[in-house]
């Protein structure tokens, strides 16, 4: 894989993640499954993931490090 086909799929696994963000339906792009989205208060690591396993992201929070 080359840079620009690496930098492709990470910015459709950024839209991927944006629209389950957002409560839209989206779909594995390896089986077509609907994906579920794993909210921070899910207990979970928060993230995308594909009910057959064949997908994940995993969404990594910005900490606060804002004081
Ligand atoms: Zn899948």
């Amino acid at each position: 894989m080359n840079n620009a086909d690496f930098l492709k799929e990470m910015r459709e696994i950024q839209s991927i993640c944006d629209k389950a963000a957002n409560g839209e339906n989206v779909f594995c792009p390896k089986c077509g499954e609907l994906l579920q989205f794993f909210g921070v208060d899910s207990g979970k690591h928060p993230g995308v993931f594909c009910p057959n396993n064949d997908f994940q992201v995993l969404i990594n929070l910005k900490t606060k490090e804002d004081r």
